[in-house]
């Protein structure tokens, strides 16, 4: 799937992604396999529920005092050193990062995980100014060296399996061609470090940034995110608004649950906590903290939808979602896939820009009830629906059919009439179901009775 894939056009997507035929792809049995390891780690806790319902109140406590909050960190940061950025939207965020970089001299920006830079599309605005991005999460560099988007939050490679990577790989880097993990991911290596030994400046995606003591933690499973943080000179923090936490024991509590939500482990491999620029001889001299925008503010105002700004990320809804589960991450388009992306999305842009999303759902409930920060996906996902139905264009023939159906079923005269005239027009399909464009593409029409039974029992009557 090619960059950039327009959010509205979701439901064209899903159903070429639907109709491809040939092997079952990887996405079907690794969503299975990640959704039963949260849901061993999660028995591991008796008091899990008691936990979640902590976990959802102390995210809802930061949004509730998000102004406060940034108030506390610029103070930690400005003692520090740290420099602070703020970005109103994803152009002025590539801005400053491109401007960064260049005022270093750099020609390459070595970068951690971050779905936020996704969401900017920071690597093709760097790769337009000759700046090249490296990614260095290994699932994102696989996705980055076949020129797509990742197709999953926390799992960029999810649609992939290991031939994919091992075909990749021998095509790209070079080399003979082996589909055995430990080989491929040595391979990566080898190509990495150099960058890794050389980069002026890295960028690491924020999980959370600590108002209590100033810190930038970073969740990584594979330990890029500590050396792209501590080998270059100037490393950059990317964050959204809303990724602020009080303390450190609100961080401790939402770093378990991620892990235990998006991968079933009990902690990531390494929680980075970045403090500003190092003293000592190894570490940054320079620390920047970019924090971007880009609709978050104004959501936070949204007294239906503001709860979706409680995610941490891990992905755990997608993993659950039957739709998902059969289409993949790509057909969603956008950056964020999956029930958070079906709210998300649109939550942030406005319900025009992406008026399809909230109806990729069969409102299951599965992604509410997996949710380690108890965010009602469902309930959003139908107020969407209202508020997408209401910014369609108009005339909107769906709504006509609406005003029709009150006015048949508001009259008992009409309703028989109506119905009379649908009997009769079914004379016209004899012996099978009436067409009715865009209803009975995937769904029933059962033929109407030859006789009501509204006949039927005045005739018994009689
Ligand atoms: S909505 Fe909940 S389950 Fe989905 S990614 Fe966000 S935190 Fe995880």
């Amino acid at each position: 799937m090619p960059h950039g894939t327009a959010p509205k056009q979701l439901k064209d997507e899903i159903d070429a992604g639907l109709q491809s035929r040939g092997e079952p792809p990887p996405f079907k049995t690794n969503t299975r396999k990640a959704a039963n390891a949260r849901d061993g780690r999660a028995g591991e806790w008796p008091d899990f529920e008691r936990r979640r319902a902590h976990a959802a109140a102390r995210r809802q406590y930061a949004l509730d005092h998000l102004d406060e909050l940034h108030e506390r960190l610029r103070e930690h940061w400005r003692r520090r050193g740290v420099i602070v950025h703020h970005a109103p939207n994803s152009a002025i965020a590539n801005d400053i990062i491109l401007g960064i970089v260049r005022d270093r001299g750099a020609r390459t920006l070595l970068k951690g995980k971050s779905m936020l830079s996704e969401e900017i599309g920071l690597n093709d605005y760097l790769a337009r100014h000759g700046v090249e991005p490296v990614e260095t999460d290994l699932g994102e560099y696989i996705v980055q060296l076949r020129g797509e988007t990742p197709s999953h939050i926390t799992m960029p490679g999810m649609h992939l399996d290991r031939t994919d990577v091992g075909r990749l790989f021998s095509e790209k880097l070079g080399g003979e061609y082996t589909d055995d993990p430990p080989a491929l991911t040595r391979i990566a290596r080898r190509a990495l470090r150099e960058k890794f030994l050389t980069a002026k400046v890295g960028m690491v995606g924020v999980n959370f940034a600590v108002a209590g003591t100033g810190h930038l933690a970073t969740v990584t499973n594979e330990g890029n995110g500590r050396l792209v943080s501590t080998l270059p000179d100037t490393v950059i923090g990317l964050m959204g608004y809303e990724r602020v936490t009080e303390s450190l024991a609100d961080l401790a509590l939402l770093w378990q649950l991620l892990a235990r939500s998006a991968t079933g482990q009990r902690a990531t491999v390494y929680l980075n906590m970045l403090h500003g620029p190092s003293p000592g001889p190894s570490g940054p001299r320079e620390v920047h903290v970019v924090i971007v925008d880009n609709g978050r503010r104004r959501l936070n105002d949204d007294p239906e939808l503001r709860e979706v700004l409680r995610c941490i990320r891990c992905g755990a809804c997608l993993n659950a979602c039957p739709v998902y589960q059969q289409v993949g991450g790509h057909p969603y388009g956008g950056t964020y896939p999956g029930p958070i992306g079906i709210v998300l999305t649109p939550a942030l842009k406005g319900a025009g820009h992406a008026p399809d999303h909230p109806f990729a759902s069969s409102l299951c409930g599965a992604c509410e009830e997996i949710c380690p920060v108890s965010i009602p996906l469902p309930e959003m996902m139908l107020k969407l629906r209202a508020r997408s139905v209401d910014e369609r264009a108009k005339p909107d023939p769906e709504r006509a059919v609406w005003r029709v159906f009150r006015e048949v079923m508001g009259s008992r005269r009409r309703y028989e009439l109506a119905a009379k005239l649908a009997r009769g027009a079914q004379a016209l399909w004899p012996g099978r179901e009436m067409p009715i464009p865009g209803w009975t593409d995937h769904r029933d029409a059962p033929r109407f009775a030859k006789k009501p039974f509204r006949d039927l029992f005045h005739e018994d009557e009689r």
